[in-house]
């Protein structure tokens, strides 16, 4: 430190004091430094917290405030270098406060000379890179630098207290390489150490970016345990699944080569992952678990991550595989439209065509959407899925149209996640003018439960909508609590009784309420009915009853793929249809046709 160049703050509201230390300093000529002078309280606290200086010099009276209480302030923002108190006169009772506040030392203005401001300086110094010694060594590893159990539980506490507090989840791993032994034993020690800090090296770079530094408290860390066995602590999961990607980041990046001494080097991890709170509530059954998990691992053949809820690594493993799956699916053009077409109940005739998404799974065949759309929904893959398909519809729509099929509207399910995107406005009226159809050859499905969730923007964009002269259906109508009065401030063209109350009708007609007080309140309102699910004769007839206007289900077709409905509108042109046929069937003989 003899040839360091010192950098002193002096922190003094007193220019004449600012001269005379800095002309005491000149004198202390083996102390090479550096002097910078603050004036003001403020400015002292923003200097200090750039932890720029090796020691700073400052001055008992600051104004209005003291010495003191800018030490204090300064220490609770973890200032790291040691402080030494100036005052005009010295007295007991100031030394114990200086001290107590965490001054290194504590000089009397007027009896200082250079050989005393110089040792003050160098002692202060020396004692605070001491002190900082005694805090690594107990708590980081001396050989990979990054911290120790003690550290590692000390932190683990806190987290656990501040979990409690926010009702949060976080996730502690056991990680341990696998026959680590092995290398020590052909390699040599000192290259199973060089290896333990490439792995830290590594382990570093799969690091999580914090997203709010400023407010977080705590950190992602690891800690090394000692021999092979580290620890990961993840201080925020939102959701259970996220503990796996970095556990599978880390298997990643360790299974890539390490070259030492020109020879490379595979290893391979097994980790186990406990969750605070499921897993326990306290540090012991926190790392008890997580090691239990991690024991689990290496008996599941190593190289591997497991939870210690074993139910979870099935899930947490399905969940991730599916989501890169349907991501890709997107991109490879693996989604596929069917329709379902909608039948006038009095005249058979083909109303409209609604289009129901499905993903063509090269392995697993046709999945249907209620096994990926909430998937879709939580992970934003909806917005380009939903993009796929109304541009999809919409080309399909205006084949369908140079066939001759002028009145058939295509209707296309909106997630309500998408419905409070801006871009949705713009989105479709980009994919009809892009097929070349118009605003009234689409139709735009939207549940009644999304119009619940956020009224006034979904309000907004149905009555773009309207305007540009598109038709909105309300799906699932009777499940999502809407009132009167908020269902005659929107547009809407059509309800769709939900599946469920269509079904009430078979167990029994006269008892059927929610189907009839839906079809009178869409009269009230002017407003067409559909009644979906419709899969027996006798629904239909009731149906008729009650006075519904159109009808979907399996009674009349399932949904279809492309070709087939193709057939069915030539077929329905050239008077063969579809629906005329079964409504004679069924209103011809009165008996009850099951669904194939
Ligand atoms: P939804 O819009 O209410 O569609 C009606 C669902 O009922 C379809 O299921 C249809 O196949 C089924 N269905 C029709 N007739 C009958 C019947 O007689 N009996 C029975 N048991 N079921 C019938 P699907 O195709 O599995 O779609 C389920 C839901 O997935 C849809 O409900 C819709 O909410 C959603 N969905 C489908 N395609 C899309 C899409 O492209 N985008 C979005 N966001 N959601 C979609
Ligand atoms: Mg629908
Ligand atoms: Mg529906």
């Amino acid at each position: 430190m003899d040839n360091e160049l010192i950098k002193i703050l002096l922190i003094d509201d007193d220019e004449d004091d600012f001269v005379m230390t800095r002309d005491i300093l000149a004198e202390a000529e083996n102390l090479g430094h550096e002097l910078e002078w603050i004036s003001t309280y403020q400015e002292a606290l923003g200097s200090i917290a750039e932890n720029r200086h090796d020691v700073y010099i400052l001055d008992f009276r600051l104004g209005e405030k003291t010495g003191l209480e800018l030490l204090t302030e300064a220490a609770a923002n973890g200032s790291r270098a040691p402080f030494i108190l100036l005052t005009g006169q010295g007295d007991r009772e100031t030394d114990i406060q200086a001290m107590k506040a965490g001054a290194a030392d504590y000089l009397v203005k007027g009896d200082i000379n250079a050989p005393l401001l110089e040792r003050s300086i160098r002692y202060a110094i020396e004692r605070k890179r001491n002190e900082e010694d005694v805090f690594r060594m107990a708590y980081y590893d001396s050989l990979t630098r990054l911290p120790n159990r003690t550290l590692f539980l000390d932190r683990l506490f806190q987290a656990i207290s501040q979990a409690e507090r926010h009702e949060s989840m976080f996730a502690i791993m056991f990680l341990d390489i696998d026959n680590f032994k092995r290398i020590n034993d052909t390699f040599g020690h000192a290259v199973g150490d060089r290896l333990l800090i490439a792995i830290t090296e590594r382990l570093h770079s799969t690091m999580r970016k914090s997203d709010s530094v400023a407010r977080q408290t705590i950190k992602d860390m690891f800690a090394r345990l000692g021999g092979d066995e580290f620890t990961v602590l993840l201080h925020e999961v939102k959701h259970v699944e996220n503990a796996a990607k970095v556990a599978q980041r880390i298997i990643d990046v360790l299974s890539l080569p390490f070259t030492l001494e020109g020879t490379e080097i595979f290893i391979t991890a097994s980790i186990g992952i406990s969750i605070f709170p499921q897993d326990g509530r306290d540090v012991d059954d926190l790392l008890k678990n997580a090691d239990a998990a991690m024991y689990h691992a290496k008996e599941q053949g190593k190289n591997n991550y497991q939870y210690y809820r074993q139910a979870m690594n099935a899930s947490a493993f399905e969940k991730l595989t599916l989501e890169n799956t349907l991501r890709k699916a997107v991109e490879n053009d693996e989604l596929v439209l069917h329709y379902q077409p909608q039948f006038d109940i009095t005249t058979g005739k083909i109303t409209g065509l609604e289009a129901l998404i499905r993903w063509d799974h090269p392995e697993k065949g046709l999945i249907p959407p209620v096994k990926f759309i909430p998937l879709a929904e939580e992970t934003g893959i909806i917005f380009p899925m939903s993009e796929w398909v109304l541009k999809t519809a919409s080309r399909q729509c205006n084949i369908w149209k140079d066939a001759g099929h002028k009145d058939i509207p295509i209707s296309v399910n909106i997630s309500s996640r998408h419905f409070q995107h801006r871009n949705l406005v713009k989105s479709i009226s980009e994919s009809l003018s892009q097929a070349g159809i118009n605003p009234n050859d689409m139709m735009i499905e939207i549940t009644e439960s999304a119009i619940m969730q956020d009224t006034e923007t979904v309000l907004l964009t149905l009555s773009e909508l309207a305007d540009m002269g598109m038709r909105m259906i309300l799906d699932d109508f009777g499940t999502g609590y809407s009132s009167l009065s908020y269902l005659k401030r929107f547009p809407i063209h059509a309800l769709k009784i939900d599946r469920s109350f269509t079904s009430e009708i078979s167990a029994d007609p006269e008892e059927a309420l929610i189907a009839r007080a839906i079809i009178s309140l869409a009269r009230n309102l002017k407003m067409l009915v559909i009644a979906e699910g419709v899969e027996t004769g006798q629904q239909l007839r009731y149906l008729q009853d009650y006075g519904c206007n159109e009808i979907q289900g399996y009674l009349f077709s399932r949904p279809l793929p492309t070709d087939d409905i193709t057939e069915m509108l030539a077929a329905e042109k050239e008077g063969r249809g579809v629906g005329r046929k079964i409504l004679d069937n069924i209103m011809g003989n009165k008996t009850e046709t099951p669904v194939p």
